[in-house]
């Protein structure tokens, strides 16, 4: 096959290679390969990560015995469901008790080339230990994934997002790079930098943006209080990662009107970069699963057995070509549905045609119904009148669960006042199945987020401690 060497473990890969700009995917062969011949590329990419895994890895030997499966186990793709899951805690303890990098690392230590991990806001921070060779497949894997995004090397593209430890920024420079389009790193975070930011787009014409989708509608907001109106910067193709948003059809529509471009929802979770993995191509019909980098299925919370066609999970993702941390069976936590119906794109990865919506964890439950905010994002981005920006606070009164969403109103449409809040209040309503408390506030009184924004606030805690 032009540019991958399959016959090796990992599969050596043509750094030189790239397809002519007029072709539609990076791998045909492996895209659009029927399903059963898909499943046997990814079996036999997976029978060697994982028997690698058991030969190096102190960690998996250890909880794999325990869960008394082995190589062995493995006769069939069906089979991987049989491997324990791994959850987050875990690769915590293990860099606790093996510090720095855990006893899932399999290279030595001296072999990492780079060094990224969490903020450790929930906990102890966990540390990626990457190895060049992994960071080099990583850069291919994105490079592969954005061509079937539909950027190409004629593209400039503007990066603004942190460049920390957080891996996203570095994972979209390492595939603009690879795949030869021309990189600004430009970075964010920083005060003033998004006016620099709209200043250096009108200079250097990008044509794609990466970022979060609540930091693109910051970056609108900015540039159009400079006079500048987002749809003439040009953008072709805005892509994402970090938040949801970009997969809520309601603020994809918002960010494809706002800048006249194409919206792409992509990434998976850091543990798991190449996060590209999880990414709409550019028919924009979900995130397609692509599953020969990293094998990722949807799977009930409780039993963690892939769901059927159409039903709903959580991510499951399983490295098939890293050396380095390699993860088999992590437990993301997101909360999402796929299907296997065909893309019209031509390639046969399932897609997740709502994107993630939610985490196991995010989801909150008032009045026993389930909520998730981004159905609410979703409900109140598609109301013509509302301000950009909410929040949802949860409160208790009188032992009675209470659901506050405080939403901007726009200011241009002060006047329908009252009707906005009727439809506001009559849509959540029919959407989560609770009649949430609604207050409207002036356009631009609810603090912007530059990076993940935290717009849900639970005071039934408070209420607990300060009555028991
Ligand atoms: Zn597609």
């Amino acid at each position: 096959m032009k540019g991958i060497d399959l016959s090796v473990w990992p599969p050596r890969l043509d750094r030189a290679y790239r397809p002519a700009p007029g072709e539609k995917y990076w791998f045909p062969e492996i895209e659009c390969a029927p399903r059963a011949q898909l499943e046997k590329i990814i079996f036999d990419k997976l029978r060697a990560q994982v028997r690698y895994a058991w030969e190096r890895s102190p960690f998996y030997r250890r909880k794999w015995q325990a869960a008394g499966v082995s190589p062995e186990t493995l006769r069939s793709l069906d089979d991987l469901a049989r491997f324990p899951v791994v959850q987050k805690s875990e690769l915590r303890e293990s860099q606790a008790a093996h510090p720095p990098y855990g006893d899932h690392l399999c290279i030595e230590p001296s072999q990492v080339a780079r060094i990224h991990g969490t903020s450790g806001t929930t906990g102890r921070p966990t540390v990626f230990g990457l190895g060049r060779d992994d960071w080099e497949r990583i850069g291919e894997a994105h490079a592969r994934i954005l061509w079937g995004a539909g950027i190409r090397p004629g593209d400039l593209v503007l990066i603004c997002s942190f460049f920390s430890l957080y891996m996203g920024s570095w994972g979209a420079l390492a595939g603009v790079e690879r795949l030869g389009a021309t990189a600004f790193p430009f970075g964010a975070g920083v005060q003033g930098q998004t006016l620099m930011a709209v200043q250096w787009a009108q200079q250097m014409k990008p044509t794609a943006f990466y970022g979060t989708p609540s930091y693109a509608l910051h970056f609108a907001d900015t540039a159009r209080r400079e006079g500048i109106d987002p749809r003439n910067l040009g953008f072709r193709i805005l892509f994402f990662s970090g938040e949801p948003g970009a997969g809520i059809p309601a603020t994809k529509k918002l960010i494809e009107e706002t800048f006249a471009g194409a919206c792409i929802d992509m990434g998976s979770t850091a543990e798991m970069s190449p996060w590209m993995t999880d990414g709409e191509c550019f028919e924009r019909k979900g995130m397609h699963l692509w599953q020969d980098i990293v094998f990722t299925q949807v799977c009930d919370p409780r039993d963690f057995l892939p769901v059927p066609d159409g039903g709903e999970g959580t991510l499951v993702y399983t490295h098939l070509e890293r050396t380095s941390q390699p993860m088999i069976r992590f437990l993301s936590g997101d909360l999402t549905r796929w299907t296997f119906a065909p893309c019209s794109c031509g390639r046969t990865y399932p897609r997740l045609p709502q994107g993630i919506y939610g985490r196991i964890d995010d989801m909150f439950i008032v009045r026993g119904e389930n909520i998730y905010p981004a159905a609410i994002e979703d409900v109140l981005r598609a109301i013509e009148g509302f301000g950009g920006e909410f929040r949802i606070i949860i409160s208790r009164k009188e032992a009675m669960d209470e659901l506050l969403v405080r939403a901007e109103i726009a200011e241009a449409h002060e006047p329908r006042r009252a009707e906005i809040e009727k439809v506001m209040r009559e849509r959540l309503q029919a959407r989560l199945g609770v009649r949430p408390r609604l207050e409207l506030v002036r356009e631009g009184e609810l603090p912007r987020t530059e990076f993940k924004a935290r717009r849900v606030i639970d005071d039934r805690d408070l209420y607990r401690k300060g009555t028991s």
